[in-house]
């Protein structure tokens, strides 16, 4: 049996996360290896395609945008609309994915697709990858999990299964071309909430639901297309339509023995409310894969340590508190406090409520 291919880096999904590591490590000279399941990169696009950071290098890389938006209009129970400034880009995710990954590719990586790990040894960094010739086995320093929510890797290095939103999006034909996101808050949705994004001539429009409240996407979403149509929004067409999971249980440990390394969805970065977790899979992909190559160079682990610590300071804060706010509605799903728009304002992140307290604090009484 000839002795398995020896790489640096090895990088598990060709999502953002997966192509900004790959690149990274590759542009330090690092031999990298990243493979993904998928037999083209960012096929098929499982996103509502919102960049919400649009100071990110990412919105022009070629064919990526599409549109700007401008603000927010969210809609209560009751009706009552807030409107917010919310800029952001609407993209072509699949070009996105694409253009990524072929700048790790440009940058030295191989990229091997339709190759799935089957298997991670975390001890010996040994990974057996299904591709289309067969099975064959790798091993790598430096193992990368940029796997998206169901993880594998993060599976191997011992880390339970994620809490999950799912999800179901329709693409459909705009009216009229839309500035805005319209964004639905509704005890119809539990969990979650409905959402439209307009792309150009089309619209994404689709609903994220927790299962443990509510099983059924299809009937909440036909109705909400059905509202959208009367509205004279959007044409009630089949365009396309897609769903997936988004974490929504917070961070996790990102340095594992191995060393293994966790980015994006495999990482728990994802925004627990707004499900928005482009920009942090693109930031976190980058800075681990400038963190394996300092590691590989000196065997260093503070480099590692230096990564999730940089990864924390940007996203820690909101990512805990969009948990916390989960939390709270958690206790009303279900019950007639749902219907009220008190707690979907405290719950989503147009609102000031949101950032604020849930109670004023007590008075301190003097003795
Ligand atoms: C319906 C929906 C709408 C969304 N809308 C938005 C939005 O508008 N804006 C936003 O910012 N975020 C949005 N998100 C979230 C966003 O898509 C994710 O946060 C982002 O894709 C995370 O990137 P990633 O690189 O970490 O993982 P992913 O993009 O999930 O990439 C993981 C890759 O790993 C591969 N993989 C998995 N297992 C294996 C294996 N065993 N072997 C090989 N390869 C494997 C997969 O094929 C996949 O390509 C949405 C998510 C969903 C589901």
């Amino acid at each position: 049996m000839s002795a398995a291919a020896v790489y640096d880096v090895l990088v598990v999904g060709l999502g953002p996360g997966g192509g900004s590591a790959a690149r990274a490590a590759a542009a330090r000279g690092r031999r990298v290896l990243a493979v993904d399941r998928r037999k083209v990169v960012g096929q098929p696009v499982q996103c509502a395609e919102f960049l919400p950071n649009p100071m990110l290098r990412h919105g022009n890389l070629p064919g990526v945008l599409v549109q700007k938006i401008t603000g927010m209009k969210t809609f209560l129970p009751s009706g009552k609309r807030e409107d917010s400034d919310f800029p952001g880009l609407m993209i072509d995710r699949g070009n996105l994915d694409r253009a990524v990954a072929d700048e790790a590719a440009a940058a030295g990586a191989e990229l091997r697709l339709e190759t799935r790990l089957l298997h991670l040894d975390p001890e010996t960094g040994e990974a057996r990858l299904k591709g289309p010739g067969g099975e064959t086995t790798v091993s790598a320093r430096v193992v990368i999990g940029a796997d998206g929510p169901h993880s594998p890797v993060a599976r191997a290095a011992g880390l339970p299964a994620q809490k999950t939103v799912h999800t179901r999006q329709h693409t459909l034909p705009l009216a009229d071309t839309y500035p805005d996101t319209d964004i639905f808050l509704s005890p119809d949705f539990p969990g979650g909430y409905g959402w439209l994004f307009p792309k150009g001539e089309v619209a994404n429009v689709g609903l994220g639901m927790d299962r443990r409240f509510g099983e059924d996407l299809g009937g909440p979403l036909t109705d909400l297309i059905g509202h959208l149509a009367e509205r004279g929004l959007v044409e009630n067409r089949l365009l396309g339509r897609t769903g997936g999971s988004i974490p929504v249980g917070g961070l996790r440990p990102m340095v594992h023995p191995g060393p293994i390394l966790l980015v994006g969805d495999a990482a728990g970065l994802t925004h627990p409310i707004t499900g928005a977790g482009i920009p942090a899979a693109l930031i976190s992909g980058e800075r681990a894969g400038e963190a394996a190559a300092d590691y590989l160079e000196d065997g260093d682990a503070e480099a590692l340590a230096d990564f999730e610590e940089d990864v924390r300071d940007q996203f820690e804060t909101s990512v805990a508190r969009g948990v916390e706010r989960r939390e709270e509605l958690e206790r009303i799903w279900g019950s007639p406090a749902a219907d009220a728009d008190g707690p979907h304002r405290r719950g989503w992140i147009a609102f000031s409520e949101y950032f604020g307290r849930a109670e004023a604090a007590p008075e301190a009484v003097p003795r």
